[in-house]
């Protein structure tokens, strides 16, 4: 029998091992899923806990409904609340991406929020990407302490532990993945030099502005 969502499976797989390669983690770190519906329910499909993604097949994804229910094969990701919960509470959210990259979890580390040092922080949605309150993995509180710090953004960090982004696809939550991870590293850069001067609220407004209209909006 041909798997559910095949095409969707093999797109999650191919974005995951682009994620090792592009450094955002490494082993078994990090989880990654992509809005789906299955026999006409809707919920989420999902990476295994606990397996490294080169060794991914179609059929170790799993699907979970947004109550948190599974069948199949593997156990789902041990992160599945956080991913289930910004599915029922964001409806833009159609693909959340968690990862343990060397410059998010530095500075999550020192429990910082990024400021405005440069414009691009508006990519998230504000004039911060802030840092989620510290919470064991795969916790409820750890969910309930990243959909707060993910009021009116689209990524977090997790303090001791990670980061977390949402795109409305894939694609875009790697390209946000990224966009993060190279954001953490400048911010890391520049403090090594002195405290960066940091762009004003009233600038940071006409840049989120610019963002509403900017690229090719598909
Ligand atoms: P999973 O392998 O269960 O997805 O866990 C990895 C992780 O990053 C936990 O926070
Ligand atoms: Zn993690």
């Amino acid at each position: 029998m041909p798997e559910r969502n095949a095409s969707l499976r093999t797109q999650l797989i191919a974005v995951a091992r682009r994620m090792t390669a592009a450094g955002l983690n490494r082993g078994t770190a990090g989880n990654l899923s992509v809005r789906a519906e299955e026999h006409g329910t809707a919920g989420f499909l999902i990476t295994p806990t606990g397996m490294p993604y080169e060794t991914l097949t179609p059929a170790d994804l799993v699907f979970m409904h947004l109550d948190g229910s599974h069948a199949g094969l593997r156990k789902p990701s041990s992160e599945w609340r956080f991913h289930r919960d910004l599915y029922a509470a964001r409806p833009e959210a159609g693909a959340v991406l968690h990862a343990h990259s060397p410059f998010a979890v530095s500075l999550a580390c020192l429990r910082r929020e990024i400021p405005p040092f440069h414009y691009m922080i508006a990519r998230f949605g504000g004039d911060s990407v802030r840092c989620a309150a510290y919470a064991t993995f795969g916790t409820q509180a750890l969910s309930d302490a990243a959909l707060a710090a993910m009021a009116e953004r689209c990524a977090c960090l997790l303090a001791n532990h990670g980061m977390l982004v949402f795109g409305r696809d894939l694609d875009q939550a790697f390209a946000l993945g990224i966009e993060l991870e190279v954001l953490c590293e400048q911010y890391w850069r520049a403090c090594q030099l002195g405290p960066p001067v940091l762009l004003e609220a009233a600038e940071m407004a006409r840049v989120l502005e610019k963002f509403a209209g900017y690229g090719q909006q598909s």
